[in-house]
């Protein structure tokens, strides 16, 4: 059975795309904790923990995650980006990034933005645009 997220890298389910490569994809957390709130994935993968990866996984994933990273700051003006892996819900490995203004913004507990697609599409757009130009 694959994971939810082996499914929107294949596009069959819909996502926010805002980079891709050949390996590993990137999409908007459908809950985010702040705009940009990005997850990164290996495509052909299904490893449920990150530290299972292969090496070669493993940092590949880490220099996709960089890249999408400046694309993300570029385009959604912050302090940094934030980085944390979590993967308490989807068993698939993923790198959360989220843009910070205070250390406040990388609480996992704290209430969802709620966005309308079309601000979710925009966003996206903004940071597709940007990883284009790397
Ligand atoms: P965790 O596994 O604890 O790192 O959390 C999984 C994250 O994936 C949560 O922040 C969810 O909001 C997010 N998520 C789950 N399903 C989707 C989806 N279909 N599209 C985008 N984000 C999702």
């Amino acid at each position: 059975m694959p994971t939810v997220f082996t499914k929107i890298a294949k596009g069959e389910i819909p996502s926010y795309k805002v980079a891709e490569n050949e390996d590993f994809y990137a999409f908007l957390d459908i809950n985010p904790l702040a705009e940009g709130h990005t997850l990164v994935i290996p495509k052909h993968l299904e490893k449920d923990y990150i530290f299972d990866l292969d090496d070669n996984t493993y940092l590949g994933l880490c220099a996709f995650a960089k890249k999408v990273a400046v694309a993300l700051k570029a385009a959604v003006p912050c302090r940094r980006v934030g980085v944390a892996v979590l993967g308490m819900e989807v068993p698939h490995v993923h790198i959360h990034l989220v843009p910070l203004q205070t250390e406040q913004d990388l609480d996992f507990r704290k209430k969802k933005l709620e966005l309308s697609q079309e601000r979710f599409s925009s966003i996206a757009s903004s940071i597709l645009a940007e990883y284009e130009k790397l």
